[in-house]
């Protein structure tokens, strides 16, 4: 049975658009062609608790239909980074050409040292929850009882507001 997954994707090194979309078609191979999917636009942000003068980060929110369980998408998502060169033993935070997140696997909880579901900061991060909003507005995570777009309306953060870099991509 095909859970519906949702996938924060996050660059803020070289081309940071390239890569986004080089890691969403290859995200789109891990489901067959004709099942649903949504993409939202990407937005701009400025790093949040990173080394200084960290680049601006690209961030944006798929969601498949993914058939399999939410460790083996996890699999999928560390094989993708490592693809791109992200290495096992990284600085905290440091600049990434490719950061890729489970957000939410259908109505999921898991919570090990592995895997976080929903993931811990979703309803904390603007540059999460917008992109999210944009597709997703009405969703309410298992164990919630707001809406992505009221966690984004209610959102008390200090962040800078963001940009949208483009809608189509
Ligand atoms: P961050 O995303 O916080 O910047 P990393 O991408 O380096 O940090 O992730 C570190 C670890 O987070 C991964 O090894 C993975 O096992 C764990 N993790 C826990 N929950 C999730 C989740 N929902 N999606 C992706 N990784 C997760
Ligand atoms: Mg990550």
């Amino acid at each position: 049975m095909a859970n519906r997954a949702g996938i924060a994707l996050g660059s803020n090194l070289g081309n940071r658009l390239r890569h986004l979309q080089h890691a969403r078609d290859m995200l789109r191979n891990l489901v067959p062609e004709e099942t649903t999917y949504a993409q939202a636009p990407i937005y701009q942000s400025e790093p949040v608790d990173c080394p200084v003068d960290s680049p601006d980060f690209f961030n944006t929110v798929l969601e498949i239909d993914f058939i399999g369980t939410a460790y083996e998408l996890l699999e999928h998502t560390q094989g993708i980074e490592f693809h791109f060169g992200r290495g096992i033993v990284h600085q905290l935070n440091a600049p990434r050409i490719i950061d890729l997140d489970i957000l939410y696997f259908g109505d999921e909880v898991i919570k090990d040292t592995i895997l976080n579901i929903p993931h811990l900061e979703l309803t904390s991060r603007r540059f999460v929850l917008q992109p999210l909003a944009d597709i997703r507005p009405q969703l309410i995570l298992p164990g919630d009882t707001a809406t992505i777009s009221e966690h984004l309306y209610h959102l008390d953060s200090n962040e800078p507001p963001l940009s949208m870099v483009q809608s189509k991509w």
